[in-house]
């Protein structure tokens, strides 16, 4: 297994490095997920915060806070929705899997907000099953 995995977003602007192994990895039915990706749902990767760093593009980073105790940041240029961090989740990034570039330690392993998935994203398309959060 490699050590790192890169990231970007879709006009390349930013650029962002991940040390492996990551924490976790899971997908994400919430509603503030869903609009701010225009997704049926988000596969977030939790990677150790001092284990990651934006390489490229730093000052293209929108940061927008999502609710009292959470950051979501974006690249200005295009758009992509990148990166979530909390307060709740202190030390961690939240990484958009769909924005890494190469293979990380693991497979998504369970889903958060289970209950708000939409009834157009059928329940076949996601495993496993167990709920976390
Ligand atoms: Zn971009
Ligand atoms: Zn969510």
């Amino acid at each position: 297994m490699k050590d790192k995995a890169t990231g970007s977003c879709l006009c390349g602007a930013v650029k962002f490095e991940i040390g492996l192994p990551t924490k976790w990895c899971s997908h994400c039915h919430c509603s503030l997920c869903r609009r701010a990706h225009g997704a049926g749902f988000v596969t977030w990767v939790g990677v150790y915060a001092e284990r990651f760093s934006i390489t490229a593009g730093e000052s293209e980073l929108r940061r927008y806070r999502s609710s009292s105790e959470a950051i979501r940041s974006f690249c200005g240029s295009c758009g992509s929705t990148l990166l979530f961090e909390s307060q709740k989740w202190p030390g961690e990034v939240h990484v958009a899997l769909a924005n890494i570039d190469t293979p990380i330690d693991r497979d998504p392993e369970g889903q958060a907000h289970p209950e708000d998935r939409v009834s157009w994203i059928p329940d076949w398309e996601i495993t496993p099953k167990h709920q976390i959060h």
